[in-house]
């Protein structure tokens, strides 16, 4: 005869893609065969919970022979993955068998891996969970592991507490000790600097000598949002250039900073104790990266490259070494600022603006032009570049040729400008875009284009010289309007004129 011994309910919840559904942890007790059961669509880390509960029980001396355990996940038609569940399904089987007060949990959401000692492990995705907690109305208060306090009180409206320790945990749930709380594990001084310290390892554009014309456009690209290309020799400083990037886009706002730690929470890519990211993204994804990676991908969809980079920089050193697929699925991201990835376990949506900065060498050994060093055919050349034409190229606001430096400059003493000064003006010319189209100009649809980028009839009559002179299609012309529109808000005019044409079109090389 079985005999019923209790049962707990305990809030939880899982992600999916960037969103976060409530789950519902219900346990059974009944005495009988020892066995502990899951079930409601648990997968894979869920399952083996069973495992790391069992050990973290034992070794709490919380093991109770002859219990048969049944633990359901509701709803029961959402696939669960990950560990996040272990700790709510942890504290449900004591809260059913007695060692914790019924109430204890009321209002609690709960998530969580659990150590086979006992200890709390960070989970992915705290900040979302967070976020979904703060908007409930019925959820009062979020337990988490330590490792994921900062990076969830980020989330306002909800009261945040956790520990490193199981055995913690059931003390404060007992009213026998007090919860951790973010402020406890570190004071707003004494933040760690990860936070704050750029992906790009703090690049300054002062740091990198000559290229006038380089600098000059990645002005142009982060006031206005722009791709593009570099195209230089090998050590001719491409790559210190598009480190330099994003410190030269304004600080991220709170909504942006949200954003982009949410993103990062997701693809367990944030480190422990770590709170809102501050600095803007730079990734620079190896050219030997899959779709999936760089696009994002996975049965279980997950955030690639293209998302990452959101709200920062996607730098794309030697470009026709990318699969050809691989490129052409960046074009959604770049044309419509998210990934959509459909799969049979789930579809998600991850946003993916960012200003993309490609690099190339000019010919296969890198010094085209350069006297008795390049003996690359006139042919391979060709072939060469011939693997970044077409819809990618199409979609490359600025082409930029970065030469090799002289010496001379190398030496020259005379202090360049710092992203600092340079940033000061950028921030200045995108607010001039927002006040006018409410968005960035790379972002301005075609249709409002003429209207918004209110173009004189000299800087007209030039546009349309340099269509005709340089072959532009019709999305060449909306480019090089793009740009010339962010050169004119640099300068601080209302229209684009001809100068601010004549500079733009220089930029639309022949690669
Ligand atoms: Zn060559």
């Amino acid at each position: 005869m079985q005999k019923w011994v209790g049962s707990a309910s305990v809030m939880s919840a899982a992600v999916m893609g960037l969103d976060v559904r409530p789950v519902s942890v219900e346990v059974s007790l009944i005495q009988g065969t020892p066995m502990m059961q899951i079930v409601g669509l648990a997968q894979g880390a869920v399952r083996e919970g069973r495992e790391r509960i069992r050990a973290a029980a034992a070794q709490m001396g919380l093991h109770v022979p002859g219990l048969r355990i049944t633990v359901n996940l509701a709803p029961a038609d959402l696939p669960k993955t990950g560990a996040a569940l272990d700790l709510p399904i942890m504290l449900g089987i004591l809260c059913a068998k007695g060692d914790l007060p019924q109430d204890a949990l009321q209002g609690t959401l709960a998530a969580g891996e659990l150590g086979l000692d006992g200890s709390l492990r960070s989970i992915r995705g705290a900040l979302p969970i967070a976020l979904f907690a703060a908007a409930d109305p019925h959820i009062a208060r979020l337990l988490l592991p330590a490792a994921n306090l900062r990076e969830a009180s980020a989330a306002k409206g909800i009261a945040v507490g956790g520990s490193e320790s199981l055995t913690h945990i059931l003390a404060a749930l007992n009213g026998e000790a007090r919860l951790r709380g973010p402020a406890v594990l570190l004071s707003p001084s004494a933040r760690p600097s990860g936070d704050r310290a750029p992906d790009d390892g703090g690049f300054d554009l002062s740091a990198v000598k000559g290229q006038p014309v380089a600098k000059r456009a990645l002005e142009i690209a982060a006031a206005g949002g722009h791709n593009l290309l570099l195209s230089g020799c090998p050590g001719s400083g491409k790559t210190s250039l598009a480190r330099c990037l994003p410190g030269l886009l304004p600080t991220l706002d709170v909504r942006e900073a949200v954003d982009v730690t949410t993103i990062h929470s997701v693809a367990g890519l944030l480190a422990d104790g770590a709170g809102l990211k501050r600095a803007r993204p730079f990734r620079a994804p190896h050219h030997s990266i899959s779709e999936a990676g760089l696009i994002g991908g996975g049965t279980r969809p997950r955030p690639g490259e293209a998302s990452l980079a959101h709200h920062g920089v996607l730098f794309l050193d030697e470009l026709p070494e990318f699969g050809r697929r691989t490129l052409e699925a960046l074009r959604q991201p770049i044309e419509e600022g998210q990934v959509r990835i459909v799969r049979a376990a789930g579809s998600a949506c991850f946003p993916a603006e960012f200003t993309l900065v490609a690099a190339m060498n000019p010919c296969p050994c890198g010094f085209l032009g350069v006297p008795g060093r390049c003996r690359c055919l006139e042919e391979t050349v060709r072939r060469y570049r011939r693997r970044v034409s077409g819809p990618l190229l199409d979609r490359i606001d600025m082409l930029v040729d970065v030469p090799a430096v002289r010496w001379e400059q190398l030496a020259d003493a005379a202090a360049d400008e710092t992203s600092a000064v340079v940033r000061a003006r950028v921030s200045k010319a995108r607010a001039r875009a927002a006040r006018r189209h409410g968005t960035i100009n790379a972002r301005i649809p075609p249709v409002r284009l003429e209207e918004a980028c209110g173009i004189d009839r000299g800087g007209r009559s030039l546009l349309r010289k340099a269509v005709t002179h340089l072959g532009l299609t019709a999305r060449g012309y909306h480019r090089a309007l793009r740009v010339a529109r962010t050169i004119a808000d640099l300068e601080g005019r209302g229209r684009v004129s001809e100068d601010h044409v004549a500079e733009a079109v220089r930029f639309r090389g022949t690669c």
